[in-house]
């Protein structure tokens, strides 16, 4: 099975030679499988509602989540800050996870460090593998911040970071003024959505200098966000109403950074200086509601500042957040987002005829699931099944009330705390006409034959979706653009059989 060098084949090409067919054939036959009439049979019987019954009655077994790690959150929060280096106290196994899926989605590299705890630390405690960390981590890299998180074995074994940080500072192995903030974060509960929460919360208090006075800004903070797009999006509606803001974790540059051929580690980012000043901000707008709940309620409850929560996906909810901008400020809204709404909303009506009527099914994170849903029903979109693994009682709450609220959201199911094998249950028995999700979802389009739109985190298998908006009146074209154009690509597959389906493969769409 050696490989010409000169002809090197990928693996879709290498495993259909002769050697490789016959390798699977023996290593079937060697593992005892079952034939393959069975496998069928079997197949066939999870399709039924018999089986999604005994699916839907599964406690104890997760197959397929849909959910990442919280300290997976926690760095994404950590590198839209200027110089921070993320420090996760834990395996090396958990970091390159962490690592290589930001990287896998957003094509970029991700630096984070971890204390590289093994079976010694889980026994007599992480404290020294911090402590060295935290020098080595500062000695070659030269971080203005670290932002530490543990993995779920620091917290098994209950690691208490504050006083190993405080430890560190006592040794003099790192500056007695460098920003530690530190924010604990197992996997055995919760997902990315609350690491993301927690780091945040732990780096804006660390850093927070507050003063008598306000400074008149207003901070924006986008939440777990993986569309670059939106962050220029938001940077272009700030500007347009002359907003004085600071978005804390600004991850645009670090994770859609130019190639202007030299590595650098850090990019911008949210200056520590702003970040500081952001309790003295006069409100803080969260574009995101589940990513930010804990930091929210300390900047109400500490800070005394004006909370509010805009999701500007869709048409409505993005005429409300520039309503209330201009409210906030007193500056009107400019005539240019008067005529990018008028785009967006022609584009609507041009393709409404295609998408109007149309059944769905949804699944990702509360806060991308929820501004998909907004967008659906005004483009008139019948969702069915709308599945969140890492749900919780507020979003469910929240979904409800939107679906109620639209005469097409009313044959639709909330399904909380589910995976994907279940919908792929849900899928079987009552099909859809097309299904909005992240990359995972593939399996489900292969198997149930419903169309796959990507919208979510992560998308490992097409490139550059991340580099688009999905918020304002331009993520409102984004959007139309994938879902529209992903039905017609299922329509022409479906109709492109010379002499038997392709009365229907039409030239016009
Ligand atoms: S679940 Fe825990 S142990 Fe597994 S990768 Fe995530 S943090 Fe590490």
């Amino acid at each position: 099975m050696a490989q010409n060098v000169n002809k090197i084949k990928d693996h879709v090409e290498l495993f259909h030679q002769p050697e490789y067919k016959e390798l699977f054939a023996n290593k079937k036959q060697f593992e005892g499988m079952p034939t393959a009439e069975k496998v069928k049979e079997v197949a066939e019987w999870t399709k039924s509602w018999e089986y999604r019954e005994k699916n839907f009655a599964r406690e104890a077994l997760t197959v397929n989540p849909a959910k990442g790690c919280q300290p997976l959150g926690a760095l994404l929060a950590a590198v839209g800050f200027e110089g921070t280096l993320p420090f996760v106290h834990g395996s090396q196994g958990c970091v390159s996870y962490f690592r290589t899926h930001l990287t896998r989605h957003f094509k970029e590299p991700v630096s984070a460090v971890s204390s590289s705890m093994t079976e010694n630390a889980a026994v007599f405690g992480g404290l020294s593998n911090m402590v060295d960390g935290l020098q080595n981590a500062y000695a070659l890299y030269k971080p203005k911040m670290i932002a530490v998180c543990t993995t779920c074995m620091a917290e098994v074994i209950g690691d208490d970071l504050g006083s190993f940080i405080g430890n560190a500072r006592v040794d003099g192995v790192i500056p007695q003024d460098l920003p530690i903030p530190f924010a604990h974060t197992p996997s055995f509960v919760g997902s990315h959505v609350n690491g993301y929460d927690h780091m945040m919360k732990s780096i804006l208090t660390t850093l927070a200098n507050k003063k008598d006075t306000s400074n008149g800004k207003i901070n924006f903070m986008p939440g777990f966000e993986t569309y670059m797009g939106n962050l220029r999006e938001l940077k272009k509606l700030i500007a347009a109403l002359g907003v004085d803001g600071t978005i804390l974790s600004d991850t645009e540059m670090y994770l859609d950074s130019p190639n202007l051929g030299e590595f650098s580690m850090y990019h911008e980012g949210t200056s520590l200086e702003d970040a500081a000043d952001s309790c003295n901000a006069k409100a803080t707008i969260a574009l995101q509601a589940y990513t930010t709940t804990k930091t929210l309620a300390h900047m109400k409850k500490k800070w005394k500042q004006e909370t509010l929560v805009h999701r500007p996906w869709g048409i409505k909810a993005t005429d409300e957040f520039l309503m209330s901008l201009s409210k906030m400020t007193g500056n009107p809204i400019p005539k240019e987002l008067e005529i990018e709404r008028g785009r967006a909303v022609d584009a609507m009506t041009d393709t409404q005829a295609w998408l109007h009527g149309k059944t769905s099914a949804i699944f990702g994170d509360p806060d991308t699931v929820m501004g998909v849903l907004q967008f659906m029903l005004e483009m008139g979109v019948e969702p069915v099944h709308i599945l969140v693994h890492n749900s919780n009682d507020e979003f469910e709450e929240e979904a409800r009330e939107l679906l109620a609220s639209s005469p097409y959201g009313q044959q639709a199911t909330v399904w909380g705390y589910k995976d994907l094998w279940h919908l792929r249950s849900l899928l079987f028995t009552e099909p859809v006409d097309f299904m909005i999700g992240n990359s995972y979802g593939k399996y489900l389009e292969r198997d149930c034959e419903i169309p796959l739109i990507r919208i979510g985190y992560p998308i490992f298998d097409r490139h550059h979706l991340h580099r688009y908006s999905t918020i304002g009146y331009g993520g409102a074209i984004n959007l139309l653009n994938w879902i529209a154009n992903g039905i017609l690509d299922a329509l022409d597959r479906k109709t492109d059989i010379a002499g038997e389906t392709d009365i229907s493969f039409d030239l016009v769409r």
